[in-house]
């Protein structure tokens, strides 16, 4: 497997028009002498006729002489031998074969050796992700076995996995990724690794945890991603003190398995913690780094998840606030997710689109017909009872009770007549 000779296989990839930037690197750095391959993830799409996300250079040539082969370039993590090089537009990632030194508390290596391509493959993580193609001769550079395990749709640690995972943690998470996005099982002995390592997940960088979880969840798989952290015991640690009853975990599978392909982070994350407190939810958005509007739309997520039942009988007051909030699409497939699980809410994914249609854009959230000085015009002292007011008078014109200024400068006065504030 690792013998160079039969390491080299004749391939039928094509390249897209994409790749060009890639592929021009890869000429001008061998025309300079250098060894240069694309390497990993795009190896492994191109094969599996998935488009690429990027392409990736890897090369004998040293971060200086990279720098002074291209007109513009980048040092990224010159350390680790990565410089970014723009071409036609694009900025390519062009790294150094490595051999990454022995490994600090799982999370980084402590020094960085620049060696050959066989090493630089062998320090990959997974087999599917070890391989390079060499664009000007066509050929794939197999050293790890990753074309008989992209056949086969298997996910395997490169070398021994209970050593990687140990070496850097977040591979656990990255198993689990790809393992969903490809659909492809992990093969026994990774799994058992990666079962037995779980509890270092709560090592790895919360910022890092976030982003594979985000991945994982933004993607139509994200049910067998979920699946798959409950099968490899990593649920208890995503995050501090992380707590999962059988039950919610099964909720959470058949919920997410519902949620449309195109589904966003925020309500795919909002399944993974509807029952918990509010209060809790923030703790938990904030302990793992999210942005402030993801934290606010997960937890509006979880608090309004019910809002949408029984569309028919929503008020209107209360459908226009729920549609002026941005998450009203994640809110709306979150709420279809669940009813698909329910007889009784056969109808309901018609009737709110029935009401939701019938509510034009600038309905949603009108200018109030009475403001704060209104209030103030009536000699009303400044205090808590301006909001109560207020908002009272803004439900009822949003119900549509209340049409004209008139008629809502009227019912303010009864209100405030009401609470003894005017004669
Ligand atoms: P994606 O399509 O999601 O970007 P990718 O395979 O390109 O997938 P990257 O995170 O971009 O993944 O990393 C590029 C390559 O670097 C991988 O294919 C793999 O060979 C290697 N790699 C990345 N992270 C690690 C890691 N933690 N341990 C070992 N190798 C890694
Ligand atoms: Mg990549």
């Amino acid at each position: 497997m690792n013998n160079p000779s039969n390491a080299v296989q004749p391939s039928s990839i094509e390249l897209p028009p994409e790749a060009d930037a890639a592929v021009a690197i890869v000429r001008k750095l061998v025309d300079a002498g250098h060894t240069a391959l694309l390497a990993g993830g795009c190896v492994r799409d191109l094969l599996l006729g998935h488009p690429p996300q990027d392409y990736d250079v890897a090369t004998s040539a040293r971060p200086e002489q990279i720098v002074q082969l291209f007109r513009n370039t980048r040092l990224v993590g010159a350390q680790f031998g990565v410089v970014l090089v723009r071409k036609r537009r694009r900025w390519v990632e062009v790294a150094t074969f490595r051999w990454d030194g022995p490994y600090l508390d799982g999370r980084r290596p402590s020094k960085v050796v620049f060696s050959d391509a066989r090493e630089d493959a062998l320090r990959r993580d997974f087999t599917v992700n070890g391989m390079f193609f060499d664009p000007l001769a066509g050929q794939v550079i197999d050293y790890v076995g990753g074309q008989p395990d992209l056949r086969a749709g298997v996910i395997r640690a490169i070398g021994e996995p209970s050593a990687r995972f140990e070496e850097d943690h977040l591979r656990l998470l990255r198993a689990v990724r790809f393992a969903a996005r490809l659909n492809f099982p992990i093969e026994p002995r990774t799994f058992a690794a990666l079962r037995e390592h779980a509890p270092q997940l709560t090592k790895v960088a919360v910022e890092r945890v976030r982003d594979e979880l985000e991945r994982m969840l933004s993607h139509a798989n994200r049910a067998k991603a979920f699946d798959l952290l409950h099968q490899a015991g990593l649920l208890p640690f995503l995050w501090p003190k992380a707590t999962w009853s059988e039950q919610q975990v099964a909720a959470a599978k058949a919920l997410l398995a519902r949620l449309p392909a195109e589904a966003r982070f925020e309500p795919a994350f909002a399944v993974l913690v509807l029952d918990r407190p509010v209060p809790d939810i923030h703790n938990i958005a904030r302990a793992l780094t999210f942005s402030n509007d993801e934290r606010e739309d997960v937890a509006w997520l979880v608090e309004h998840q019910r809002d949408l039942d029984d569309p028919a009988s929503i008020p209107l007051s209360k459908l226009k606030r729920l549609m002026a909030h941005r998450a009203l699409g994640d809110l709306r497939q979150l709420a279809l997710a669940r009813w698909a699980g329910d007889p009784a809410a056969a109808a309901w994914p018609y009737a709110l689109q029935a009401r939701l249609a019938a509510i034009p854009p600038e309905a949603v959230q009108p200018p109030p017909l009475v403001t704060g000085d209104d209030l103030t015009a009536s000699g009303i002292p400044p205090g808590p009872v301006y909001k109560e007011v207020l908002d009272a008078l803004y439900t009822r014109q949003l119900d549509l009770e209340l049409l004209t200024r008139d008629a809502a400068l009227a019912a303010m006065d009864d209100l405030l007549r009401e609470r003894g504030l005017l004669k």
